[in-house]
């Protein structure tokens, strides 16, 4: 992320990923990461911004899988001989 960052000549740049199960509180990880990141990104001039981890809404999907609701017919799900 930071070689991304020094080729596109950012100035600043933020990270995000998301927790799927909803909880946006930063895990362990995260914090070791997100420090970790932060001290090289000081280092090379480019600094970290922010980190921010998205979930989704309440009750909501965090993933759309077109192979479930249609428009991707996988293979394995296409019928040998359909109807015309
Ligand atoms: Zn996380």
């Amino acid at each position: 992320m930071l070689r991304d960052a020094l080729e596109m000549a950012a100035t600043s740049f933020v990270l995000c990923h998301n927790h799927p199960d909803g909880d946006p509180k930063p895990t362990d990880e995260d914090v070791f990461l997100t420090n970790a990141v932060q001290h090289a990104a000081h280092l090379i001039g480019v600094p970290l911004d922010d980190h921010v981890i998205v979930t989704p809404p309440p009750g909501a999907s965090p993933l759309c899988s077109g192979a479930e609701t249609g428009p991707v017919r996988p293979p394995h799900l296409r019928d040998a001989n359909p109807r015309r």
